[in-house]
């Protein structure tokens, strides 16, 4: 049996080299029931969801990590974000998709990037190039030129569920012929993994029919919750930033302002009071924004 929802680490235990499985099933469910994707469109974030968890499995750190593809092509926006509590959410933008483009023809005119927002520090982000044939290669390609960490990637995703894998070779302590050989074997092996295998086996029996010669430690599983970060704060965060002339103009035109998570579906209802209070917070703050240039 799959286990829904959870990522989960190995490695070999006698080579500088580890690994990460991750499925999605109610999570992944919960995204893709917020707009009316298009099959090739609902792959294109499944896999970008798992891609989102692996990544995250691999760094250590406290905060976000984001993954946003950005451009006037067919995708206009595809935007995955997992915390380093495994809490993910993601959405996809389109315009004009037919269902038997290839991922390159989706992605034309769009550029990726990879964030990471720790809670302390500085953020950091990365341009992954889409010169790949998919995601996968796409990602695998940013690795070796940033990170010169080689790692090879495997994403996959039906109408139930997503799935994906990630082995990556980590730096030797020494250098060795045999681990560099071992790196090869291993990824050969890895690479005679079928989508269908990775969205249904067991975590335990797949990497039992992929490496049983090998000696595999399976850490924990950890479990991955949809979760959205949304709230009425935030909403309200952005109505200030309007500035007062622009929430003045609502007020005389709409009277209200609706906001709908793209994320969640959930909706956020201002009244006019409520507004006028905005409004004067703005007022507020642009007048100290004069006051104080250098902070702007
Ligand atoms: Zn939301």
């Amino acid at each position: 049996m799959v286990k829904q929802d959870t990522t989960q680490r190995f490695i070999f235990s006698d080579a500088d080299i580890r690994g990460e499985l991750v499925h999605l099933n109610q999570s992944y469910q919960t995204v893709i029931q917020q707009a009316d994707y298009p099959e090739n469109l609902r792959r294109l974030l499944g896999e970008a969801m798992c891609a989102v968890v692996l990544l995250t499995a691999t760094l250590k750190f406290s905060g976000k990590l984001s993954l946003q593809l950005q451009g006037d092509g067919i995708v206009k926006l595809l935007l995955v974000q997992c915390t380093h509590q495994q809490e993910i959410r993601g959405l996809l933008q389109w315009q004009d998709n037919n269902e038997q483009l290839s991922f390159r023809e989706l992605v034309q005119n769009a550029s990726l990037a990879i964030t990471i927002e720790p809670e302390k520090g500085t953020r950091y982000q990365g341009i992954v190039p889409l010169d790949g044939e998919n995601l996968n290669q796409c990602l695998e390609s940013y690795f070796l030129q940033s990170e010169q960490l080689p790692t090879r990637i495997w994403l996959t995703a039906d109408a139930e569920g997503a799935a994906g894998m990630l082995i990556q070779k980590l730096p030797a302590k020494e250098l060795k012929e045999s681990r560099e050989n071992k790196w090869e074997h291993i990824t050969i092996l890895a690479a005679t993994t079928t989508p269908s295998e990775l969205l249904t086996l067991s975590n335990e029996t797949l990497l039992y029919r992929l490496f049983h010669s090998e000696e595999v430690r399976l850490f924990d599983t950890q479990p991955v919750i949809f979760k959205c970060t949304c709230s009425r704060e935030r909403c309200e965060e952005t109505i200030i930033s309007l500035g007062t002339a622009e929430i003045e103009a609502i007020i005389r035109e709409q009277g209200h302002i609706a906001i709908t998570c793209e994320f969640c579906s959930t909706s956020y209802y201002f009244e006019i009071d409520r507004l006028q209070d905005l409004s004067r917070e703005a007022a507020q703050k642009e007048k100290e924004d004069r006051s104080n240039p250098e902070t702007r």
